[in-house]
């Protein structure tokens, strides 16, 4: 049996619906912003339930964006988490400001007993990140971050429904920031990105941002970005938004079976802490798994296409040698790039798949 990665040929695979909306749209030839757009926004307001959303290029955009709308630039410093994809870091990087990691706990967030010693004069926001699905641990992030007046953006790009007591992942900062990859939950057919916030003046000063800082045709307001959501994508969105609430459920079921069936491996793999109240969405399903580079090769072997986000540690990376960070800084950062497996857990897996992925794991370890 194969089981594949990318469930990208199932999800679109009568895409005749998307085409003909397309086909209607390029009679109009407003091919950027416009109507299109503006129904995306409500439609993505409402599911994550905010007052305002606004569509961008990308979600590393809207990390980017978020920050340069809180005035951030050159000279401030931002804290993140050490475990994460480096578009975080790479938003950070692209204001001018400086980049500080944090290690993250075993549900692979930003640790908060670390972040008060990473706190400086110059901090000037603090992004936690919903790594995976998990929702960071976020009362004691706004306590610290209220407690000193700085700014919360979530990165929330892997995080899309995803909640912890009843809010969800996006709402509990100033400013949430979603991607629309390929590859992430609700996904569309090239880059994209959203911001949420119920803060009326960020709304309208992220809005400049993305459009050149024009007020109208021709006047310019602040100095900004070309950082639109596509209004061809935007009708792609449109059409998979309404899916969401499946999609997540999907996802959310399968990982139950994954984690009912490998309790029965208890030691050999371990699964990350299921901290109550949280509504993890499992952008990735993640686990940590004992000689995990030789499971790894095993499911390859057997036709299951595992993946390992993310094999470098983020501070160990050559972009950010500037930052002269050190291996032994994150401990937990480094212990889940040496140990944590991605297995499928997408929603156009069938039962039959999910159960081969059981079995295969299940054989590395117990030779049946
Ligand atoms: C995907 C992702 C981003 C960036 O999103 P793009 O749309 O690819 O620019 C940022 N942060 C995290 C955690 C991500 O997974």
């Amino acid at each position: 049996m194969r089981v594949r990665y990318s469930y990208l040929p199932q999800q679109f695979e009568h895409p005749e619906e998307i085409f003909d909306a397309i086909r209607a749209h390029l009679n109009t030839c407003r091919l950027t912003l416009g109507p299109e757009v503006e129904e995306f926004e409500r439609a993505f307001a409402s599911l994550i339930g905010t007052r305002h959303a606004i569509g961008v290029g990308s979600g590393t955009d809207a990390l980017t964006l978020s920050l340069r709308a809180l005035g951030i630039g050159p000279g401030d410093e931002v804290i993140t988490a050490a475990n994460t994809f480096i578009a975080t870091v790479g938003a950070i990087n692209a204001t001018g400001a400086r980049p500080v990691l944090v290690d993250v706990t075993p549900s692979f967030t930003i640790d908060p007993a670390l972040m008060a010693r990473a706190l400086t004069p110059r901090t000037k926001a603090i992004i936690p990140v919903h790594l995976s699905g998990e929702v960071a641990d976020m009362d004691p992030i706004l306590e610290l971050a209220g407690r000193r007046g700085l700014p919360v953006v979530e990165d929330a790009c892997q995080a899309i429904s995803a909640s912890v007591g009843g809010r969800a992942a996006g709402t509990m900062g100033l400013l949430g920031c979603f991607s629309l990859h390929p590859l992430k939950n609700l996904n569309v057919w090239g880059d994209a990105g959203v911001i949420v916030t119920n803060d009326s003046d960020l709304n309208a000063r992220l809005r400049l941002l993305r459009n050149h800082g024009l007020t109208g045709r021709d006047e310019v307001e602040i100095l900004g970005y070309n950082s639109r959501l596509d209004s061809i994508q935007a009708i792609v969105g449109n059409w998979l938004i309404r899916q969401v609430p499946e999609i997540t459920n999907r996802r959310i079921a399968n990982a139950a079976t994954y984690d009912q069936a490998f309790a029965a491996l208890e030691g050999d793999i371990q699964l990350p802490p299921r901290r109550l109240g949280v509504r993890r969405v499992f952008h990735l399903y993640q686990v940590y798994a004992k000689d995990r580079d030789g499971l790894l090769r095993h499911l390859h072997a057997q036709g299951v296409e595992a993946k390992v986000h993310y094999p470098i540690p983020l501070p160990q990376q050559r972009a950010l040698a500037h930052l002269g960070y050190r291996p032994g800084d994150f401990p937990q950062t480094e212990r889940q790039a040496a140990s944590l497996i991605t297995l499928p857990v997408d929603q156009h897996l069938t039962d039959g798949e999910v159960r081969y992925v059981i079995e295969t794991v299940t054989q590395f370890y117990r030779g049946s």
